[in-house]
């Protein structure tokens, strides 16, 4: 039997291996980010087509844990750990549905929405969650001893973490700017029994928190610096390949904040590329927030200069960030993946998500950034017509209730909402009814 493994090692090419296990996350040499390595050769010895027949035999059966979206890869993925150790909520099978009249409404006739939020949390986090989760227990199984997970977060991270810690009894500490969160995004961590401490600081100032309690290895830091975070998430690409019964798309649209996500989606199209599992790689469209477009910006030239910025307020508060921790290997993914970074401004995004919502979605701000990416390259002609589209949505719109209230209240700021649709307000009878539905149908 070939030994199938994963190890750290530097993603700037440092020497050095680590466990997956070790408590590291930055290489000792040069503060650079870590990554997983894997044993290719290794899972080459198994045949393309032997690797597609046993995903399909896995994918969404009740085998634990291999019916989870994530955990059918396990080889690719954390292909070491105990079973015993993986704590799963079965997350990853989610629909990838055609869009179809909303396709048409925009000139294209393949279009495919990939719904990562329709997940546990409701957020793809979960993809990246239960890897890390999973490697506390097998370290603390294995002895270790880790008294708590950590993060900084506004939202879909700190729900993630506090639901995979619940599910595998581990605490989890969630470390939030006071008074800059809404119930929605602090009702998750609390439900699940999370420590959740909210800071009289911004969110930058509780990641500085959060990064000086992660010094001391009691404490494990959950934000995506942490590489195992994008073992998981790579399944993303995977997922997408085999539900078009292993064909390539054209173009994949991904939403950037951090930048962690579309990395792992071009280093998932690598890996079946390596392993013969397809034949091609996509295009990549990175999207961002105008307000936090720090990719976008060098992006314009040629990537020959990365500068961190202030991030502004934007409606996509999941990618408001101005200094994103993967970028070094987003820029790689972005390269390699003949890609494009296009961004939305506040009016752009809103309007694409209405747009799409007005054919059947219900779509988050950071997905209506992704859309309006696609507008725009559908406009100036780079996407066509008869191009395979996946845009990814990387939340459920039902987290961000918020941005859909103001757009069709019309209470936001620089927003022309051309598709508001709000309640219209009647009087107790039937004949005002008939009147209204008549002048709106007809
Ligand atoms: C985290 C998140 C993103 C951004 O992903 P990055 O890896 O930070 O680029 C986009 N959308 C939603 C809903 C998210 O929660
Ligand atoms: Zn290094």
């Amino acid at each position: 039997m070939p030994t199938y493994e994963s190890w750290f090692r530097c993603a700037g090419g440092c020497e050095g291996r680590f466990e997956v296990t070790d408590i590291i996350y930055r290489c000792p040499r040069c503060s650079g980010l870590l990554e997983v390595a894997h044993n290719v050769d290794a899972l080459k010895r198994r045949s393309p087509s032997a690797w597609m027949r046993l995903f399909d035999e896995r994918y969404m059966r009740t085998q634990f844990p291999y019916g989870s979206g994530v955990w059918g890869k396990k080889e690719l993925v954390f292909p070491a750990i105990d079973d015993v150790n993986v704590v799963s909520l079965y997350e990853g099978g989610t629909n990838l549905h055609r869009a179809v009249r909303f396709g048409d409404s925009i000139g294209l006739d393949d279009l495919w929405i990939k719904q990562c939020g329709s997940s546990h949390t409701g957020s793809f986090k979960d993809l990246g969650m239960t890897v890390l989760v999973s490697a506390v227990k097998e370290i603390v199984s294995g002895g270790g001893s880790v008294q708590a997970v950590v993060c900084a977060s506004t939202g879909d991270t700190s729900a993630s973490v506090a639901a995979y810690c619940a599910a595998a009894g581990i605490p989890a500490v969630v470390v939030l700017p006071r008074d800059k969160v809404s119930p929605a995004q602090l009702i998750q961590p609390i439900s699940n029994g999370a420590l959740t401490l909210a800071l009289d600081t911004d969110f930058d100032g509780c990641m500085e928190i959060v990064e000086h309690l992660s010094l001391d290895k009691r404490f494990y830091l959950a934000n995506s610096v942490n590489p195992l975070r994008i073992e998981g998430q790579k399944t993303i690409s995977f997922e997408i390949v085999q539900q078009f019964d292993w064909e390539v798309p054209d173009w994949v649209i991904v939403p950037g904040g951090n930048l962690g996500n579309v990395t792992a989606v071009g280093l998932g199209f690598q890996m079946m590329l390596d392993l013969g599992v397809i034949q091609r790689l996509p295009r990549v469209v990175c999207a961002q927030s105008a307000n936090a477009n720090p990719l976008y910006l060098s992006y314009l030239k040629g990537f020959a200069e990365f500068g961190p910025m202030p991030a502004k307020p934007t409606l996509a508060t999941a990618i408001q960030i101005g200094n994103p921790v993967s970028a070094s290997r987003a820029i790689e993914v972005v390269k390699a993946l003949d890609g494009v970074v296009e961004q939305a401004t506040e009016d752009e995004l809103s309007h694409a998500a209405a747009l799409a919502d007005a054919t059947g979605l219900f779509t988050c701000p950071q997905t209506g950034v992704a859309l309006a990416a696609l507008l725009k390259l559908v406009a100036r002609g780079e996407i066509r017509r008869d191009d395979r589209v996946v845009v990814l949505s990387t939340a459920s719109g039902l987290k961000f209730i918020d941005f859909k209230i103001g757009y069709h209240g019309r209470e936001l700021t620089g927003v022309d909402p051309l598709l508001a649709n709000g309640p219209v307000e009647l009087p107790g009878d039937l004949d005002s009814v008939m009147k209204a539905i008549s002048s709106a149908t007809t």
